[in-house]
C-alpha cells in the first residue's frame, strides 16, 4: 500500500511516499518558498534526484508539480494518482476535538478551521493541503494526524492553568501541546531500546520549534509548549516563557498593537530576537568566532531546557532517559553539551566524547557513571504519521 504524507506549512510542503507496511522510502522532499517566483521543489527517488528553481504561486501548484514526479515514469513512485490508497496529513491543532488519528470527513475540515484562531499559522496551510490533496488523489483516504493527540493523556492537574473555571470550561483555554507526533515517535523508540515500558523519560524536540515531554507508562504527563506553540523553551524565532505582565506594559505604556506584539513573540524573538541569526549553525559558528550575544544565546537556551529537565524529573519522581530529537537535537553536540552540564545531582553525566560522535542511529552518550541514559533518537514524524494512519484505514 502506497501512503503519501504531507506536511503543509504556510510557504512550504512537505511529502514522503511510503510502501506500507514495510515502511519503503519511495521518494521525498519538499517544496520551499511557495508564493514566490523562485520556489525550490527537491524531490528524492531511489535514483532519481531533482532540484528546480520555479515558479510555484500557491499549494495547488506545488500539488500538482509533485503529482507530475511521482507519476513521472523515471521515477517510477506510481503509475496512476489512484495508487497512493492514503494521504496523510499532519494538522498541528486538534484542540478539544481530536484525541486521536481521524478520516478526514466535511465535518471535520470544519473543525480544523475553526481550530484555526488557535494555530493561525499552521491549521489554515494544513487545511489547504487537505482541499488540494482531495482534488489531486480523489481516492485516497484522507487522514489527519494530529500534533495535538498524544498530549491528550496529559492529567488535568497539569492541563489546567490557574485562571477562572469558566474559561476553560466555555473556553476550552488549557495547556494542548504539540509536536505529539515526534514524541510519541521517538518515545517509543526509547520504550523499545530500553526494553522496559514503564520508564521514565523526558524527549526533548529541538528543530525550529522547540518543546518537551514528561512521559510515564508510555504517555504524555507533562508539555513545554500549551494553549498555543508559544511557550516553554527559546524557540528560532519565538520567546517561549515570558512574563504576561510584559504584554500589558508594550500596550500600556510603548503603545505596540496586539499584532506587533504577536508578530514580535513569533517571528522576531527567540535566537533571532538574540541573536540576528535563527539557524543554530549560523549561531554555533558566530559563537566560535567570539560574537557574545551568540555565546549568551546558546546558555540561554541550554539553561531553560535545564530547568524543564528539573521540573519534570521531579513530577516523573525520578529519571530513566533523557531524549535529545530533531534538527538540533541530533545534530548539535554544543547545544546537548550545555545542557548536560552540571546535572549530576539528578543522575545525568554527558560523555563528551561520545557526544561528539555522529551516526543516524540510536545512541547513547552518557558516561559509564551516569544513572540516567542520555538518548540522541532521529525523529521521524512522516513515518510514524503515515503508520498511525494505516493503522486506522486497517482496523
Ligand atoms: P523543523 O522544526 O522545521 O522540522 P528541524 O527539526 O529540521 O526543524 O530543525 C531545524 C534546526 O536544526 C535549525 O535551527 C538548524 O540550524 C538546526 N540544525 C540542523 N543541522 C544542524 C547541525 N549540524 N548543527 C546544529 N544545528 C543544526
Amino acid at each position: 500500500m502506497q501512503v503519501l504524507v504531507l506536511n503543509s506549512g504556510s510557504s512550504s510542503i512537505k511529502f514522503q511516499v511510503f510502501n506500507m507496511p514495510e515502511e519503503n522510502i519511495l521518494c521525498s522532499g519538499h517544496i520551499e518558498r511557495i508564493g514566490f517566483e523562485d520556489a525550490k521543489f527537491t524531490f528524492k527517488a531511489s535514483s532519481h534526484k531533482l532540484e528546480t528553481v520555479t515558479s510555484i504561486l500557491n499549494h495547488n501548484q506545488g500539488l500538482i508539480l509533485l503529482s507530475k514526479q511521482l507519476l513521472d515514469k523515471e521515477t517510477g513512485v506510481i503509475n496512476s494518482p489512484n495508487d497512493i490508497e492514503i494521504v496523510g496529513h499532519r494538522v498541528v491543532h486538534g484542540g478539544q476535538y481530536f484525541k486521536s488519528t481521524t478520516e478526514i470527513t466535511p465535518e471535520v475540515k470544519a473543525k480544523i478551521e475553526e481550530l484555526s484562531t488557535l494555530a493561525p499559522l499552521h491549521n489554515p496551510h494544513n487545511l489547504e493541503g487537505i482541499n488540494v490533496a482531495e482534488t489531486i488523489f480523489p481516492q485516497a483516504k484522507q487522514i489527519a494526524v494530529f500534533d495535538t493527540a498524544f498530549h491528550q493523556s496529559i492529567p488535568e492537574v497539569a492541563y489546567k492553568y490557574a485562571i477562572p473555571n469558566s474559561l476553560l470550561k466555555k473556553d476550552n483555554i488549557r495547556l494542548y501541546g504539540f509536536h505529539g507526533t515526534s514524541h510519541k515517535y521517538v518515545s517509543e523508540k526509547a520504550i523499545e531500546y530500553l526494553n522496559n515500558p514503564k520508564s521514565k523519560i523526558i524527549t526533548i524536540h529541538l528543530g525550529n520549534g522547540c518543546s518537551m515531554t514528561a512521559i510515564k507508562d508510555g504517555k504524555s504527563i507533562d508539555h513545554s509548549l500549551g494553549f498555543a506553540p508559544m511557550n516553554g523553551l527559546i524557540m528560532g524565532t519565538r520567546s517561549g516563557d515570558i512574563d504576561p505582565s510584559i504584554i500589558f506594559h508594550l500596550v500600556n505604556s510603548l503603545g505596540y498593537s496586539l499584532d506587533d506584539i504577536y508578530t514580535m513573540l513569533q517571528k522576531e524573538s527567540g535566537m533571532l530576537g538574540l541573536t540576528g541569526y535563527n539557524d543554530l549553525r549560523d549561531i554555533e559558528a558566530e559563537a566560535g568566532k567570539g560574537n557574545e550575544k551568540c555565546q549568551l544565546a546558546l546558555k540561554m537556551n541550554a539553561y531553560r531546557i535545564k530547568k524543564y529537565i528539573g521540573s519534570y524529573t521531579a513530577i516523573l519522581n525520578g529519571l530513566d532517559a533523557i531524549v535529545f530529537t530533531a534538527g538540533i537535537g541530533e545534530n548539535s553536540d554544543t547545544i546537548r553539551r550545555l545542557t548536560c552540564k552540571d546535572l549530576d545531582y539528578l543522575g545525568i553525566s554527558l560523555n563528551l566524547d561520545k557526544n561528539t560522535e555522529r551516526s543516524v542511529n540510536i545512541r547513547e552518550i552518557q558516561d559509564d557513571t551516569s544513572k540516567v541514559k542520555i538518548l540522541v533518537i532521529p525523529t521521524n514524524e512522516e513515518l510514524e504519521i503515515a503508520k498511525q494512519a494505516m493503522s486506522l484505514i486497517k482496523n
